[in-house]
């Protein structure tokens, strides 16, 4: 198996981590015209995702509610932090749902920025993107990525869970020896594996769980299955790992570049401790192919 290579020996981005420009006869553009028409945010756009070209034109997208502002700075993400404008959007769950109607989506994936500021940390506007996604979209299945509702998170389980998304995602990001200095006192290692835990007692049907860690940011690769062993010890059933790409000056350096061949070492020992699904590759995200993930999962499971 090649190893890493350390970033401070290789600055420039390795063969293996380049991706392709939109091409002018897949669905990129149309994605695009939709989402932007329909005034949605989308977190392949305000993370800029290394994916965008292929997941967009094969007509998926993953969906960002509760605006475009996050009340966390955690230090490897790109999405904007700061003080969001006011409340949730209340038509943003119909206009999203009527815009994955329309895309003709199977699987659709919502997240969000985190919402501190909110009573109920944002809980009660997933509810109601799942249940307009019920009403205009009936045959597509839902992934939420939610973030960790601080305060609130056994209520927002329950409001969340309440609407039965298929999927039930919660990303862990990091190994515990980084958790604090990457995310911040407000996010933790444990409370993130309580979170996932709870959902499958809280859910009154077979939710699958998720979850994702990202490689890069100083962790060992001994770590990473530490990480993915306590995942699954909390009945997490399909776990991502992906490389981290710096995206400015501003955030966490990356430590090294994780090889293909390592990648699948990781897939090998998640797939010894359990899981229903590992998805583990330099350009693998969260959502990257979330149809696929979900479906290796049941296959599993059911
Ligand atoms: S991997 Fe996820 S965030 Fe990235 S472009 Fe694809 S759907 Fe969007």
């Amino acid at each position: 198996m090649q190893g890493s290579q350390p970033v401070a020996e290789r600055p420039r981005r390795p063969e293996w981590m380049k991706v392709r420009a939109p091409s002018a006869d897949s669905r990129y553009f149309d994605v695009r015209k939709l989402i932007h028409g329909a005034s949605l945010n989308t977190i392949c756009e305000e993370a800029r995702c290394p994916n965008i070209a292929e997941c967009w034109g094969r007509g998926t997208a993953t969906f960002q509610i509760l605006g475009d502002t996050c009340t966390r700075a955690c230090r490897y993400c790109y999405v904007h932090s700061g003080k969001p404008d006011g409340p949730a959007d209340p038509l943003e769950p119909l206009r999203l749902a009527a815009t994955a109607a329309k895309m003709g989506l199977k699987h659709v994936v919502v997240t969000s920025v985190d919402r501190d500021d909110l009573p109920d940390k944002g809980a009660g506007h997933y509810a109601a993107t799942i249940r307009a996604l019920k009403h205009k979209a009936p045959e597509a299945s839902i992934e939420v990525l939610t973030p960790d509702f601080l305060g609130y998170e056994e209520e927002s389980l329950r409001i969340v869970l309440a609407e039965r998304p298929d999927v039930f995602n919660h990303n862990i990001e990091t190994v515990r020896r980084l958790h604090l200095s990457m995310r911040g006192a407000k996010a933790s290692y444990d409370k993130a594996l309580w979170l996932l835990r709870r959902a499958k007692e809280v859910a009154d049907y077979p939710v699958l769980t998720k979850s994702g860690i990202i490689v890069g940011l100083g962790e060992t690769n001994d770590e990473v299955v530490e990480t993915m062993r306590d995942l699954r010890e909390s009945g997490v059933d399909v776990v991502t790992i992906g490389q981290y790409l710096q995206p400015s000056s501003k955030h966490a350096q990356i430590d090294r570049w994780v090889h293909p061949d390592e990648f699948r070492w990781f897939r090998e020992q998640g797939e010894a401790l359990g899981f229903g699904s590992v998805f583990s590759g330099p350009l693998v995200r969260s959502s990257y192919r979330a149809d696929e993930q979900r479906a290796a999962a049941r296959a599993v499971a059911y």
